[in-house]
């Protein structure tokens, strides 16, 4: 008799935005004319960038000829690609080498796997509330422990993350061995300063501890003392596992491309206190269970890094940031506690008086056919909170704001 993996059936059968879908289209069988804004949505609208569009199709007719044709992409990568991001990197005077760049195809692959790399008995510590991949691949791995009374995981530390701390994660009262950290934020669209993210550096490197630093919106920053790389720490490279994607930036959330950063600095160890590069660990994951991403999808990411395909980057961020703006905006005129949308697609913010999230969101449906996200979704203590994001059309983002103009 074959086994299933049963930490599997610890999570719900449906995943967390499946069921917005599921509620939204019981809505659109009653209401067949309705005009709905998705306004809660974390994908992009905007199409390709052209520079990325010409790269494709230069890379199709590449592997349309015997002459130019590319079968296995390198595990790690292709040097055009890894180059580049290095580039990248220096040109922020930060100094990674090629050997710690690992493309992927999208962050949320790596957030996922890289359990695969690290002990079954690390203590993983994660924000609440929080992107739920990051709990559910806890727990998928076996690690969570078991489900206590108050809805939670015995081996999992949550992090205090509410209106108390600004919604910025808390350091941990007792040691961890991992911690999930995302900046800019999703959900709540916070991002951490300078002095906030050292000393999550510095708790790692004084605890042993690794931090798993999902910088998916990172091209979303603007403020000064906010950093886009973790490495901008010093000591983070001791510590620090950065998860990069193309998907938010440069619209690929459809034709998935990401990297990460694993520096050949950062050790974790065996029970017997031998010293192990993660590095070296990944690298050996990834020759065994990828065969990496697809050529010209690496070449599509590559044009990214072009003078053309930087400027539309800044195109795109600065017409979703935009609408997160206007969101903003709108909702602090209503006289709602909202937090984000400035360095962040997301504006995260308090239900009028408070009323549960799943609520609220069927009062947005059913009464402004506009879709936000529930706050419930992402832990806890996003109960009473919803997120609308800057990623819909701005016609549509102004459209919703006019329906709920005066109304809370
Ligand atoms: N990390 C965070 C915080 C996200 O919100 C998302 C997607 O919404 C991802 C990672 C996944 O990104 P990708 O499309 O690169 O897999």
């Amino acid at each position: 008799m074959a086994l299933a993996n049963e930490n599997y059936l610890k999570t719900p059968e449906i995943y967390c935005f499946d069921d917005i879908d599921k509620r939204v289209n019981a809505y659109k069988v009653l209401h067949p004319t309705a005009k709905i804004i998705r306004l809660g949505v974390g994908d992009v609208s905007l199409p390709l960038p052209g520079e990325v569009v010409k790269a494709l199709h230069y890379a199709v007719d590449e592997m349309a000829s015997a002459e130019t044709f590319r079968g296995y992409s390198p595990p790690q990568g292709y040097d055009f690609l890894i180059e580049k991001i290095v580039k990248e990197y220096r040109s922020r005077s930060i100094l990674i080498n090629k050997e710690s760049v690992f493309v992927n195809d999208g962050a949320k692959s790596d957030i996922g796997n890289i359990g695969h790399v690290l002990g079954r008995d690390n203590i993983i510590a994660i924000a609440d509330p929080v992107y739920p991949v990051y709990e559910n691949a806890t727990i998928m791995s076996g690690r969570a422990g078991i489900m206590l009374d108050d809805q939670k995981w015995s081996n999992i530390v949550y992090l205090k993350c509410n209106e108390e701390t600004g919604f910025k994660p808390e350091l941990p009262e007792e040691r961890v061995d991992i911690i999930y950290l995302c900046s800019p934020n999703n959900p709540t669209g916070t991002a951490l300063t300078k002095t906030e993210l050292k000393q999550w550096v510095d708790y790692a490197l004084d605890n042993n501890a690794i931090l798993i630093f999902d910088a998916a919106y990172q091209a979303y920053v603007s403020r000064q003392d906010v950093p886009q790389s973790i490495y901008e720490i010093k000591g983070a490279r001791k510590v620090a596992v950065e998860i990069q994607s193309f998907s938010k930036s440069h619209g690929f959330t459809g034709l998935r491309c990401g990297y990460s950063i694993f520096p050949e600095e950062l050790i974790v160890y065996s029970h017997e206190g031998e010293a192990v590069p993660l590095n070296k660990l990944w690298g050996r994951r990834n020759a065994n269970y990828t065969n990496g991403v697809s050529y010209i999808v690496q070449k599509a990411a590559e044009a990214t890094f072009s003078r053309k395909g930087k400027a539309e980057m800044s195109a795109m961020i600065e017409y979703y940031k935009r609408n997160a703006a206007l969101i903003r905006k709108q909702l602090m005129l209503e006289g709602l506690k909202v937090y984000g949308g400035v360095d962040s697609p997301y504006v995260w913010f308090k239900t009028p008086g408070g009323i549960p999230s799943w609520k609220f969101f069927h009062t947005l449906l059913y009464d402004f056919q506009i879709i936000a996200t529930p706050g419930i979704i992402f832990g806890q203590a996003g109960e009473g909170y919803m997120r609308f994001t800057g990623f819909s059309s701005f016609e549509d983002t102004v459209t919703a704001l006019e329906r709920i103009k005066n109304q809370f």
